[in-house]
């Protein structure tokens, strides 16, 4: 038996994070992994490159049952600290769009770096390390695949449910349920819709397209591109309404955002262009046009649409309303929606409220930010933050 002052499970972004920080606090700290490889999730984020955090966080880009949640972890340890971390590593990185963050090069910088601020605090680390059980007595008493270690405090990082081929396991949610902690509804997110078989069939064609538009779900409207899969839709801002979106809703989408078809129709009335010549005049692709013209039930040419038909088409660019019949899952979510009540945390601290010295942190926690950063920088703030208190 072995004891440590804290124990954090998941050495993932969240995971590091809080080792890191609860090491150089002087706090004896073990770092437990079941996978083979460090931090799977950064290396492959961001398409390699790590979209690392993002310039515009703050509380409404996360969405959770209690929206605020996020916010006093978010103050405690902020984007501008994480940039700070990344200068003085001296890892390059760029802007790339909407205060997205990137490293120039790779993202196993982003990790090396982490790595290395675990070991200034001290960090024991172990991978290929199966937990096997968790009890609590005046201590925590973790058996695992290597023995047993015992701990003050127990901070749990163990990430959601996403691309479960990578080590994504649901050991937090359960963990939090062994010890009276709520689990919110779980659900795939940040992930690609699919079509139901009629649509399937009008936009089979379609694979690759993509258009600049307007999505909304519930509460959540996001102004990005649109991509057409051999499946459904997905690009960045169906990605996003993803996240709001809920199984038997409809998605709105503005095929013609920032512009008013209605104008742009009368500019034209009495043309002799075909409506979907007019279409890709403005922008569309083609086949785009050809395609979602025939399913909204549209031919001819501009000057054939009396003005009841004009305006019925200007209403459907403008708020095209789809009825995917689900999502493509755990296998290509970012994300995992829900998680461990934030009624049961202290936002301050991060730790349970009714047991003294478990901590959560980072996705499995009922925090969700929307694309583009906004899920590590939950990691590094409420990793952080754990570490401080744990
Ligand atoms: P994770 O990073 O998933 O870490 C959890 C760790 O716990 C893993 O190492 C896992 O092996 C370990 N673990 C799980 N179960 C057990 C167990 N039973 N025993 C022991 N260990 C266990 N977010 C962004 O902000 N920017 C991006 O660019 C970005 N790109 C992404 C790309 C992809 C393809 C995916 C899937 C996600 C991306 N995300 C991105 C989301 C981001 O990766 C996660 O939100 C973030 O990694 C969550 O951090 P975490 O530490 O909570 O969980």
């Amino acid at each position: 038996m072995e004891f440590y002052d804290v124990i954090v499970l998941g050495a993932g972004a969240a995971g590091l994070m809080a080792a890191a920080s609860a090491g150089q606090r002087g706090r004896r700290v073990l770092l437990l992994d079941h996978a083979t490889k460090l931090a799977e999730k950064i290396r492959i984020s961001g398409g390699g490159r790590s979209n690392f955090t993002n310039l515009n966080v703050r509380p409404d880009c996360y969405l959770s049952a209690n929206p605020h949640f996020c916010r006093s972890a978010l103050a405690q340890y902020t984007q501008h600290d994480f940039i700070a971390l990344v200068e003085r590593y001296g890892i390059p990185y760029h802007e790339k769009t909407l205060g997205q963050l990137f490293c120039d090069d790779s993202s196993q910088q982003i990790i090396d770096m982490l790595d290395a601020e675990c070991r200034l605090g001290g960090v024991t680390r172990l991978m290929q390390t199966a937990v096997e059980s968790v009890e609590k007595g005046d201590r925590f008493k973790l058996s695992t695949s290597r023995g047993v270690f015992e701990s003050e405090s127990l901070i749990v990082a163990t990430g959601g449910l996403s691309i479960p081929q990578i080590g994504a396991t649901p050991f937090g949610y359960r963990l939090a349920e062994q010890f009276g902690l709520a689990v919110t509804e779980l659900a795939p997110a940040l992930v690609p819709l699919t079509f139901h078989a009629d649509d399937a069939a009008r936009f089979a064609a379609l694979s690759g397209v993509s258009l600049d538009v307007e999505a909304s779900a519930g509460k959540g409207r996001f102004r990005e591109m649109a991509l057409f899969t051999h499946k459904g839709v997905s690009g960045p801002a169906i990605l996003q309404a993803s996240s709001y979106w809920r199984p038997g809703e409809t998605l709105t989408i503005d095929m013609l955002p920032g512009q008013s078809a209605a104008a742009l129709l009368e500019a034209s009335a009495g043309s002799e262009q075909k409506l979907s010549n007019w279409l890709a005049d403005i922008g569309w692709p083609k086949r785009l046009a050809e395609a979602w013209l025939e399913g909204e039930g549209y031919a001819g040419r501009v000057k054939d649409l009396n003005p009841k038909q004009a305006t019925r088409l200007a209403e459907a660019l403008h708020r095209w309303r789809l009825l995917p019949n689900g999502t493509q899952g755990y296998k290509k979510a970012e994300v995992t929606r829900g998680g461990v009540d934030t009624e049961a945390l202290s936002s301050k601290t991060m730790m349970a409220k009714a047991v003294p010295g478990l901590f959560f942190v980072g996705e499995v926690v009922d925090v969700t930010g929307w694309l583009g950063g906004y899920n590590f920088q939950w990691a590094w703030s409420s990793g952080f933050v754990a570490g401080q208190h744990a």
